[in-house]
């Protein structure tokens, strides 16, 4: 695979790589900054459930410390098949999610996986978050680019660094500079069973601080898919220099109707919290 070169940087991902100009770029999330003193932590369920469930988990991460509320109304899901335990909400779900927001006073990131959904997406949420199966979906990043809300760009699970940074570049050239990076495991040889269905490179952490001036967060919930592992990545993330984590939060894990097997229930959201804290302090940042 071939390595960022000074080509690169030059031509190739001049926007992504302005870390050269000596700059970092902070992003403003309605009351979030993203990229500077203060960690990011976006939490709440993996997939938007019901009114009154979003409206409870919004109000329980914001009391434990979130800075923003996470959720999915357009969900990326394995299978086509939709039913009473798997489903997306679609707009109603995003009423949701903002409704949520509001009341807790948290901005909103939610995914978008069709450019056709963008304008309905943008028009209920804070920050568009670009999954990692449409990392590289060119169309729906320019589109996402010339929308000017921040982008959350998830890393895609086969992408490198260089094929990470030139999505970014897709949204920047747009002219919107709100792109925050987001690690959230790849593809490996031993990957794809219960203990690592994905490697959650940190390592990419202090590599983007290398090349560029995007700030960068950790999802330790879809990397690891395994409850038990997502306080100890997330912990890491942080001492490793991320800028923040997005992380799924379900009053009921095993219940969530996407993804039972990695939220934290309240209990465990808080104690992370916590822990984010303490390493926080020891990394020069807050929370
Ligand atoms: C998500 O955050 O809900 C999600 C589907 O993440 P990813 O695109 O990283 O799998
Ligand atoms: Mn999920």
């Amino acid at each position: 695979m071939k390595d960022l070169s000074e080509q690169d940087l030059a031509r190739n991902i001049p926007l992504a790589a302005a870390a050269f100009a000596g700059e970092k770029r902070v992003v403003r999330v309605g009351t979030a900054t993203i990229g500077g003193e203060p960690l990011v932590v976006m939490a709440g369920p993996c997939a938007v459930e019901d009114e009154a469930m979003t409206v409870e988990i919004a109000r329980a991460v914001k009391a434990a410390g979130a800075t923003m509320l996470r959720g999915g109304a357009f969900k990326p899901l394995t299978f086509p098949y939709r039913n009473g335990h798997t489903f997306e909400l679609g707009e109603v779900g995003l009423r949701f999610l903002r409704q949520a927001g509001d009341e807790a006073g948290l901005p909103v990131v939610t995914e978008c996986t069709d450019v056709r959904q963008l304008d309905l997406v943008a028009r209920y949420a804070d920050m568009i978050q670009i999954g990692a199966r449409n990392a590289q979906n060119f169309p729906l990043l320019t589109e996402a680019g010339r929308l000017r809300k921040p982008v959350l760009l998830k890393r895609g699970f086969g992408m490198s660094l260089r094929d990470w940074l030139g999505a970014a570049e897709y949204v920047l050239v747009e002219g919107n500079p709100n792109v925050v990076l987001g690690e959230r495991g790849i593809v490996a040889p031993h990957t794809h069973h219960p203990q690592s269905r994905f490697i959650v490179d940190l390592q990419v952490v202090p590599a983007v601080r290398e090349y560029s001036h995007l700030p960068i967060i950790v999802d330790p919930s879809h990397s690891t898919f395994r409850r038990a592992y997502v306080a100890p990545v997330a912990r890491a993330a942080v001492a490793i220099g991320a800028d923040g984590i997005i992380v799924d939060v379900h009053p009921r894990p095993e219940e969530a109707a996407v993804d039972p097997l990695q939220a934290l229930d309240y209990d465990a959201f808080g104690a992370l919290m916590r822990d984010l804290r303490g390493i926080a302090a020891v990394v020069g940042r807050t929370l």
